[in-house]
């Protein structure tokens, strides 16, 4: 036996990441020299789309490429599959289908890919994030696609809580109250997170897992299909290509109306009908777009109420609101938030890359990567949970009451556990439902799952008491035992096991699905894939001066970033100076900064003669 080897684990980490698992994008990140880093994924880009293509010959893509082909072969790809996601449904992908879990374990396998690619093979912990309105269900597929991707999930945490852990990094020393409002693609989140000296706590959760970007869009899309009908008497809605182009169509508007008044809209064919192209001329106008989202506005603005009242705070009392997630560009966003909370939001977060970098923050805390941090976070339950009892309260006792063990925003972990009787004279079974949600019946809440306790002594109604004990742990998982008071005797069940009856064998099946399909080829296939993308370009539609400066910027970020390998030295930090000045630019939107950051792109170029 030597020490050695003890010596060497004292002084590296394993590196954990940590992984931002979007329904529109996802993103990854590492501990670098104590601090969170972006994983660089293909062309040097921080996130990747989560869609994902089954080719024609049966391969499967994901990112960039999958996107593309969304249009030209709607029955091959899925976008959004996080909305899908603790659902049992299977997704048919051309001939074959697949569970939303291994659709999901396709997108991280490419993260594993290039995770190995830049970080080394093996063995990979990962820390995956949820949104923090998740229910059980739906963090257990996440942790299960984790898992078919090859990947050993260390904890599944809330998105709101990584964001906050990512700002909490940078700015260890204030002490304040801050707002995360996060409103990605699929869904919304909103937290109220306490810090304090290092220690950050979640004080509320709420949101809904089911609003977000993609609505937004599909309000769009029925806008569009209207304006159709009226002209053509066509609904495009019922061709799922028709279908698939108009939405890709309402997503750019809904971009362009965050940064112009009004959006021209020209689709030269829409459809086809008697062999005659159909197509769409419309405007669009900020105001209007407003007016179609409004409703799921509102409802944000109707959690944030939530939040503070479940926090005891004031609106006034909120030092910093941080804004999560793509949607949070629409101008309307950050004037609900100003007028809200009476001041603008913060500007230097990143909304798309806060919860992978705060991902990889807790990953750090985990692995000891960053254990002289200092920081330390704790986080809440986002819903109540509980059993069905009798309603005692009145003269007839009525079933389907339901009784909250752990409310909603508990700390977690937490372990509660409270004594039960018997309703019935000589009752020796007790069906123990488990449920969560904040109705009093319930009917209105959400069925996780049940089991029935066998076993107890015959006596009268009331004499035989049932000890039912909650155990909600760090990745949100919830595991239920009734014991009896009386025997000693108890069974359990995790909530795991409502949507996963399935054994090791059905999960190793999953596995080698997973990986059969999944078969990596290093080359660029977007050649390939131009073959079926028949997308029609706009004729006549010129480029705005504001998109072109962003895809430069972009374009010079790609090129900086291939060429960060073959520096090093001063010529490398300069590299990175100008990515972080581009990577602002591109944040803020703002023409000047963007001209400024190509100009110190050309002029680095030129002096480093790549
Ligand atoms: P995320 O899930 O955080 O990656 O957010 C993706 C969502 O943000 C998608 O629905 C995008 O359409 C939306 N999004 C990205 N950029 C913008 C923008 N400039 N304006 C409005 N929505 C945007």
């Amino acid at each position: 036996m030597t020490h050695s080897s003890t010596n060497a684990k004292t002084t590296s980490f394993r590196p954990i990441i940590g992984i931002d698992l979007g329904t529109t994008n996802t993103a990854a990140a590492y501990i670098y020299k104590q601090s969170p880093r972006m994983i660089q994924l293909k062309n040097g880009e921080h996130m990747m789309p989560s869609v994902v293509l089954l080719d024609p010959s049966d391969k499967v893509i994901v990112g960039d490429d999958a996107r593309s082909a969304l249009v030209a072969m709607p029955n091959r790809t899925k976008a959004a599959v996080k909305r899908e996601m603790g659902e049992e449904t299977l997704i048919s992908l051309g001939e074959k289908s697949f569970t939303p879990e291994e659709i999901s374990a396709f997108i991280l396998k490419e993260i594993k890919r290039v995770a190995d690619k830049q970080l080394g093979e093996g063995e990979k912990e990962a820390v995956i994030t949820v949104p923090a309105y998740f229910t059980n269900q739906q963090r257990q597929a996440t942790k299960k696609a984790g898992e078919l991707a090859g990947f050993v999930v260390e904890r599944i945490i809330n998105e709101p809580t990584a964001a906050a852990l990512a700002y909490g990094m940078q700015n260890l020393e204030e002490n304040s109250h801050i707002i995360v409002y996060d409103l990605g693609g699929g869904t919304f989140d909103v937290s109220v997170v306490e810090m304090m000296d290092g220690i950050l706590e979640v004080k509320a959760s709420a949101g809904n897992n089911q609003l977000g970007g993609e609505d937004f869009d599909w309000l769009v899309v029925d806008w569009l299909s209207e304006k159709m009908i009226a002209s053509t008497q066509i609904d495009p809605r019922e061709d799922i290509r028709s279908k698939a182009r108009l939405k890709e169509e309402a997503e750019k508007i809904k971009e362009k109306l965050s940064y112009e008044d009004t959006v021209n809209i020209a689709v030269p064919v829409v459809t086809v009908k008697n062999n005659s192209p159909i197509g769409l001329d419309a405007t669009l106008n900020r105001d209007e777009f407003v007016k179609l989202i409004e409703p799921l506005l509102l409802e944000t603005e109707e959690k944030l109420r939530q939040v503070l009242s479940d926090a005891n705070l004031k609106a006034t009392d909120i030092d910093e609101v941080l804004l999560v997630g793509g949607s949070t560009r629409i101008p309307q966003v950050h004037q609900l938030i100003t007028s809200f909370f009476q001041k603008a939001p913060k500007k230097d977060v990143n909304p798309d890359e806060a919860v992978a970098l705060g991902a990889a923050v807790q990953a750090g805390l985990k692995s000891g990567a960053l254990s002289n941090s200092g920081l330390i976070v704790t986080d809440v339950a986002p819903f109540s949970m509980g059993i069905a009892v009798l309603d005692n309260m009145r003269s007839r006792a009525k079933p389907g009451a339901f009784h909250a063990i752990i409310p909603r925003n508990t700390t977690i972990p937490v372990t509660r556990t409270e004594s039960f009787t018997t309703s019935e004279d000589n009752q020796t079974a007790v069906s123990i439902e488990i449920y969560q949600g904040e109705n009093d019946w319930v009917k209105n809440n959400y069925f996780l799952n049940e089991f029935i306790l066998e076993g107890l002594p015959a006596k009268r109604a009331g004499e035989e008491a049932v000890d039912v004990t909650f155990r909600y742990n760090l990745n949100g998982i919830l595991e239920v035992t009734a014991k009896s008071a009386s025997t000693g005797n108890e069974m359990s069940v995790t909530i795991e096991d409502a949507i996963d009856r399935s054994s090791e064998q059905a999960f190793q099946d999953s596995m080698t699905k997973v990986e059969a399909a999944y078969e990596v080829e290093d080359q660029d296939l977007a050649e390939e894939l131009n073959l079926f993308d028949f997308t029609e370009d706009v004729p006549g539609e010129s480029e705005e001066p504001l998109e072109e400066l962003i895809t430069d910027a972009k374009e010079w970020k790609k090129r900086f970033s291939k060429e960060l390998h073959n520096c090093d030295g001063v010529s490398k930090e300069e590299l990175e100076q100008v990515m972080m000045l581009i990577e602002s630019a591109l944040n803020s939107n703002d023409p000047a900064l963007l001209n400024k950051a190509i100009e110190r792109s050309i002029d680095l170029a030129i002096d480093l003669e790549i």
